[in-house]
């Protein structure tokens, strides 16, 4: 049997006596499915990124999630590969099948949750927990899934005394209203007394604190909802309340549009935002030192935006400008330097060829001049002048050649002082990945230490535990010595975490006074126990104001990575564990379910 052909050429060959003697076309596709059956190769379908980009253009684009999908079908385009295709698809579908949060049911639930008595439940408390939440939680879903916890927590919680009607029942099984304030209601009671008045009070805030923030650009809408906000304080009894609910609706309606134009906006902003980083970033090749802020920037509009990294990023950002700008001063100046110095060299090589020029002319006339002397005595005064002239050029050559000497060692002094400043700027956009207050990585920082944990988990296997740490009434600390003494404490939570974990351990600060500890080769319960070493530690070494000591504690929530989360899946269980923490009493470290 004839061997199997290896080179082109020989497949070349063998193709067409394949197809001559088959009797099949020589059409293109014919070739090349016969061609790598021969070769025994894969046949790989060119990148039809042409008809993508038409098919591109005709997209829909009247919803915000069809931007969104074309905006995820482009950069597929551009990464030229069908994977990219298939995570667009996918996120679209599982967008298009995902349950929307569901409001409604929520608020039913808190409402009803709010007005049972529950043992050591205060409806102060529920509140202070509620605002905390409504301040605290940056985007819708984790607004919902706080406040879904929260009322969880609150639902798992055994009834008080006079609940005694309820107690038992399932949230779902409750009624819209509880006995007591059904009754309260029936006697027409001021509303503004217990539960309820604390709740009109919530609906106002919400009206007054949050809406008219949405609503700041409608003005009339912003009016409207302070306006509703007045009547439901004034509300004396629940159906006073029950009047506002037109009010309320057709407010919410027209808010939804608000919000939805907003909603819009912000990605179109996202867009222009992603071309101008897109475009820099191919200017700036040169400009290395830029490259820290670029790649900060493009990962932000890259992510659903979340205003704790926007301020971490701008907040980071400030202070790199600030740095690079004075470094960027000096580097002029070095450069100008420089300029200068080599300005001078070349009037000095000016100098030094007209000098020589002219001790040319002056020998050449010497030369003349010895041609026509007569005796000796008018050679020995055209000798003297020869000598004289050569003696000025010696000494000009000589000086200019020190003088070019020194010159050459300043610009060798002024070029090695531009790579110096060079290198700081480039250093400096490095800065990007630290927290310049704490110098813990910052959320940028962080991200790439996990991805490099997480790599390391599926190569070797192992596990990682995340710890999710935040400092215990620190506005409170804030308020009463000052927020320099805060900036200081935080210093000084680093310090101490720095020496308690181990040197494999990672410190993120992951926004505000809330830290983030990576545990690599830790599985929970050690997770735990690393924590509260660090809980130790910082009762034992108590931060020093003024020579006063200040205790510091935490409140700490560890998880331990499973196979199949994402770390960001593992962070959010984390963080949901440190809310059970804080709500336990602060200063514990909570394992995650
Ligand atoms: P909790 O125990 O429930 O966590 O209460 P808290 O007071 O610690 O939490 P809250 O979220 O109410 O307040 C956090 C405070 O941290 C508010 C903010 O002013 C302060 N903070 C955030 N970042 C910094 C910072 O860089 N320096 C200082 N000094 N304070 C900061
Ligand atoms: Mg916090
Ligand atoms: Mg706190």
């Amino acid at each position: 049997m004839a061997e199997k052909p290896t080179q082109p050429s020989e497949i070349a060959r063998e193709t067409l006596r394949r197809l001559a003697m088959s009797k099949a076309l020589p059409t293109p596709d014919n070739y090349r499915a016969t061609y790598h059956e021969i070769a025994g190769s894969q046949i790989v379908e060119p990148f039809p990124e042409r008809s993508l980009k038409a098919l591109h253009a005709g997209l829909p684009r009247s919803s915000q999630e069809q931007v969104r999908f074309a905006r995820q079908f482009e950069t597929a385009i551009a990464a030229g590969n069908w994977d990219s295709f298939g995570a667009a698809l996918n996120d679209l579908l599982t967008r298009q099948g995902a349950e929307p949060l569901a409001w409604s049911t929520l608020i039913r639930e808190l409402v009803q949750q709010f007005d049972i008595h529950h043992a050591g439940l205060t409806a102060a408390k529920k509140k202070e927990t509620v605002e905390h939440v409504l301040s605290a939680s940056g985007s819708p879903e984790l607004l919902f899934s706080r406040l879904q916890s929260a009322v969880r927590s609150w639902s798992h919680t055994p009834v008080g005394d006079h609940a005694g009607l309820v107690s038992g029942a399932t949230p779902e099984a409750l009624p819209a209203q509880t006995a007591p304030s059904r009754a309260a209601a029936a006697r027409h009671e001021p509303a503004s007394r217990g539960g309820m008045g604390d709740l009109q009070e919530l609906i106002a805030q919400l009206l007054d604190n949050t809406l008219s923030i949405i609503l700041s650009e409608s003005p009339d809408l912003a009016r409207e909802s302070g306006e509703i906000a007045a009547a439901v304080r004034a509300a004396r009894n629940v159906e006073e309340l029950g009047g506002l609910g037109e009010r309320l609706k057709k407010l919410s309606y027209r808010a939804h549009f608000v919000a939805e134009d907003q909603a819009e906006l912000k990605s179109g902003l996202l867009h222009l935002v992603h071309l101008i980083v897109d475009n820099i970033s191919e200017l700036v090749v040169e400009d290395q030192w830029l490259a820290g802020q670029i790649s900060v920037v493009r990962e932000l509009v890259n992510e659903p935006l979340n205003l704790r990294r926007l301020d971490d990023v701008e907040r980071r950002m400030k202070d790199v400008i600030v740095k690079q700008s004075s470094i960027k001063k000096n580097l002029n100046e070095a450069r100008d330097r420089l300029k200068q110095m080599l300005a001078t060299f070349v009037d000095r090589l000016a100098d030094f060829s007209e000098t020589t020029s002219g001790y040319h002319d002056k020998i050449e006339k010497c030369a003349e001049r010895i041609s026509q002397a007569n005796d000796i005595a008018d050679l020995s005064d055209v000798l003297d002048e020869v000598m004289r002239e050569t003696r000025v050029v010696q000494l000009n050559a000589a000086r200019s050649r020190d003088e070019l000497g020194v010159m050459r060692t300043r610009v060798d002094e002024a070029e090695r002082e531009i790579t110096r400043l060079q290198n700081e700027l480039a250093h400096a956009s490095d800065l990007v990945r630290h927290d310049a207050l704490t110098g813990a990585l910052n959320r940028k920082g962080m991200d790439e230490a996990l991805e490099s944990e997480v790599g390391r988990l599926r190569r070797q296997g192992g596990s990682l535990s995340l710890a999710l740490l935040d400092i215990d009434n620190f506005k409170k600390l804030n308020d009463s010595l000052g927020h320099a003494a805060g900036d200081a404490a935080l210093v000084h939570l680093t310090e101490v975490t720095h020496q308690a974990i181990r040197p494999q351990d990672t410190l993120a600060r992951y926004g505000g006074e809330e830290f983030v500890v990576l545990l690599p080769n830790t599985p929970l319960e050690d997770g735990v126990s690393a924590m509260v070493r660090v809980q130790r530690e910082l009762t034992r070494r108590f931060f020093l104001n003024n020579n006063d000591k200040v205790l510091i504690t935490f409140s700490c929530g560890v998880a331990e990575m499973s196979g199949e989360e994402t770390p960001y899946d593992t962070l959010k269980r984390a963080d949901a564990a440190m809310y059970l923490a804080k709500r336990a009493g602060k200063n514990r470290v909570v394992p995650a379910a």
